[in-house]
């Protein structure tokens, strides 16, 4: 039988990727995966356990042992398991933010997690969303797009995210944990955070969901039947 085609979608914290790749994947009756959810639920789990954020072997075996799955709820909403346990609210915290990028440094942790995503895309039918997706999880993806945006406008829809969840945070400090998850993301040893070759590049810094959804739609057309 014929695999269908994979997506991949990359980009910076804040540039409008999990909006666009959701979207995007119901238009298109594709299954949706936020892989940095995945990296959010370790980091998440490493906090609860109190692992010292620089014992790197600690950590690894902490997410050797852990167990991630996708499900969708009555409303067709995916939510995150972790152990068991809906983590889908509790990843979204400002503590996991400013702690995910040291996690998701890790080699033995990347392995890990690159290996449960090629699984969840290996019957084709995904689109997938996170920083390597492209260069590195599904080099062989169909389609390939890299979505950024300024600092600023990323930091202020951040912000405004946060706030809408109840978060009483200064856009400065969210403007400091983006700068930072960017510049950890950016320059770690093991698929760092950077366009593949053949990704389609997006600026959203002025553009809605809408709008980005049809240079999407635009892109995957001829590309996937
Ligand atoms: O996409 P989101 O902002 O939720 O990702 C949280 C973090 O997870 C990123 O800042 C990055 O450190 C990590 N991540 C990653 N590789 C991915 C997806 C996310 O390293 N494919």
């Amino acid at each position: 039988m014929k695999r269908h085609p994979n997506i991949a979608i990359d980009g910076p914290a804040g540039a409008g990727k999990s909006t666009a790749a959701r979207l995007l994947a119901a238009k298109l009756g594709f299954i949706y995966i936020d892989t940095g959810a995945m990296y959010r639920a370790v980091t998440l789990k490493a906090l609860m356990d109190k692992i010292n954020m620089a014992d790197e072997l600690a950590i690894v075996q902490m997410v050797e042992d852990a167990k991630l799955e996708f499900k969708t709820d009555e409303t067709g909403n995916t939510r995150l398991f972790l152990d068991d346990r809906d983590v889908t609210e509790a990843i979204r915290t400002p503590q996991v933010a400013n702690h995910v990028s040291l996690v998701s440094r890790i080699p033995g942790v990347r392995h890990k997690m690159s290996s449960l995503q090629r699984a969840m895309a290996s019957r084709g039918g995904v689109v997938m969303e996170g920083r390597d997706i492209g260069t590195h999880v599904l080099p062989d993806a169909e389609a390939k797009f890299y979505l950024t945006a300024s600092v600023e406008e990323r930091a202020r829809r951040r912000h405004e995210e946060l706030k809408q969840r109840g978060y009483e945070i200064e856009l400065s400090e969210v403007m400091r944990d983006i700068r930072q998850r960017d510049e950890i993301d950016t320059n770690r040893s093991l698929a760092p955070l950077k366009p593949a070759l053949d990704a389609e590049i997006i600026d959203c810094s002025a553009f809605c969901a809408d709008q980005v959804i049809e240079l999407l739609l635009a892109g995957v057309s001829g590309r996937i039947e």
